[in-house]
């Protein structure tokens, strides 16, 4: 039985769970641009929604600490985080070739505050992962973040920094193995890229696949090297429907839990998936799309939900307020309350929205053979992996304390994670597809070996424990972190410790 730390029921799925949510007031003043899908707006009006369900109430509000440079700079290059924090709408008509460069410009535009809204967003993620890592919640929340495509020198599709793959790291410094899933309806290729050489992280994504952005996720991209069998793509056509989304999701996502066991889940709840996204293809419901939040909650592991995708804003708010209301277990009213958008959600101010009557180009035979595939790729992991533990890092940003979490001894050292540091920024940028496909027998190539050994190097700095006598944990006993953490004096510190 676990003891301390957190809250998690270890029985009916409908129990409560502790939920802290990332809001930051100003997220809804950044603006793209004219007529730019990307509406940051659409985070403030979910708060809104959220406050007049009365769902703040019943979760810990904080604001988040903006992630610095240096935090920004685990996953991204130096010179590319330095190109977005001097870039102003002013400068870029100077800087012709680092816009190029590093993408930015059309999809991604330079707006106003463009730093400072990465900040925001990334603060909210990795704030996220520290409050799961200390276990002093169930779930976190950031509808702010999600922002999957970003690479570590690129911008790309309405993304800067991927506060996704700062999170996954972070979460990593506390647990052996982490799953992130993507519900949007692009390829989550930006958090599979990062991690593809590794067997600590695996990256499951549902995505429209074929003529479609960014054109990565065919289901024979599995993982490369130490990573093969720990990333699965699952391309979907367009017109699906709730049952068969969830025909692939829940068993997919089922047998990867009961095979990778991971100790923490992220879950990319994109909401371009919806039926009616002004961007999307697919014609799931609210409903439809929250049921893989209601599974991925029914694990009881300690759960990041972040927001990515969703261009059709009413509906982006309806579906992230609706599913901050699974996280707490609470079921919400569909006669939506007056609030201050409240005329967006005409004419029938309901919450949930009917899908459309359009065609469900995914047949049976298809699904069938996509789940057949991915199920057989998973059965090629008999266990799942252990990890050769040094100390646990210190952690990265808390978040800003709210009135009852102001815990002096957890303040973040900006001094302590120098080495950590040092260690990510030798992360590739890029691991060549087409290398990968089919699997090379070649072990005198070079640049394979480069990846492996800067994946190496971006995951030394997130091993957890001190290595027991078998050199690994044993994934049975998931109370000895709690144990080490409330052992500890400071969670500040390295632990050291010994498990005889
Ligand atoms: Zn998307």
């Amino acid at each position: 039985m676990e003891t301390g730390g957190n809250s998690l029921p270890s029985g009916s799925d409908a129990m409560k769970r502790k939920v802290f949510y990332f809001y930051d007031p100003e997220v809804g003043n950044y603006y793209y641009g004219q007529g730019h899908a990307m509406k940051p707006h659409r985070i403030r009006m979910t708060h809104a929604l959220l406050a007049h369900y009365g769902l703040l109430q019943h979760m810990h509000v904080v604001k988040p600490v903006p992630a610095r440079d240096r935090d920004l700079c685990r996953f991204h290059a130096d010179d590319y985080v330095s190109f977005l924090r001097a870039i102003t709408p002013e400068t870029q008509q100077d800087q012709f070739r680092q816009l190029k460069r590093f993408n930015v410009g059309e999809d991604c535009p330079v707006f106003d505050g463009l730093y400072s809204f990465c900040q925001t967003y990334a603060g909210g993620s990795v704030g996220g992962a520290v409050k799961l890592n200390h276990g002093h919640c169930d779930i976190a929340i950031n509808w702010a973040g999600g922002l999957h495509h970003a690479k570590k020198c690129e911008a790309s599709g309405f993304c800067y920094v991927n506060d996704i793959v700062l999170a996954i790291l972070e979460l990593l410094k506390v647990h052996e193995r982490v799953l992130y899933v993507d519900i949007d309806i692009h390829h989550g290729d930006g958090v599979e890229e990062a991690f593809y050489t590794t067997d600590r992280v695996m990256t499951v994504s549902f995505h429209k696949f074929g003529d479609y952005f960014p054109g990565t996720g065919d289901i024979r991209d599995i993982g490369h090297a130490k990573g093969k069998y720990y990333s699965l793509n699952v391309p979907l056509d367009d017109g699906i429907d709730d049952e068969s989304y969830q025909s692939l999701f829940k068993p997919i996502v089922g047998k990867v839990m009961e095979i990778f066991r991971p100790g923490a889940v992220v879950l990319q709840c994109g909401a371009d998936s919806l039926s009616g996204d002004r961007l999307g293809c697919f014609n799931l419901s609210i409903k439809g799309h929250a049921e893989c939040v209601r599974y991925m909650r029914s694990f009881n592991v300690p759960l990041l939900l972040l927001g990515g995708g969703g261009y059709t804003i009413r509906n982006v708010a309806r579906c992230w307020c609706y599913e901050t209301g699974v996280a707490l277990g609470i079921e919400l009213d569909d006669k939506m309350p007056q609030h201050e958008f409240y005329e967006y959600f005409g004419p029938d101010y309901a919450l949930h929205v009917a899908p459309s009557n359009m065609e469900n180009k995914n047949c049976r035979q298809s699904l069938d053979e996509i789940r057949a595939m991915l199920l057989a790729n998973l059965s090629e992991l008999h266990h799942a992996p252990s990890v050769q533990f040094q100390e646990r890092p210190p952690d990265t940003v808390l978040p800003e304390a709210d009135e009852d979490q102001d815990d002096e001894d957890e303040r973040w050292d900006p001094d302590s994670d120098m080495d950590v540091d040092d260690d990510i920024k030798h992360l590739s940028g890029r691991v060549k597809r087409e290398f990968l496909q089919p699997e090379p027998n070649d072990m005198e190539n070079v640049k394979e070996g480069e990846h492996a050994r800067e994946m190496d190097a971006m995951l030394a700095g997130t091993a957890y424990l001190k290595a027991s006598n078998s050199g690994s944990i044993s994934i049975d006993e998931p109370h000895i972190k709690l144990e080490q953490e409330n052992s500890n004096k400071s969670a500040d510190q390295p632990i050291e410790l010994n498990h005889e």
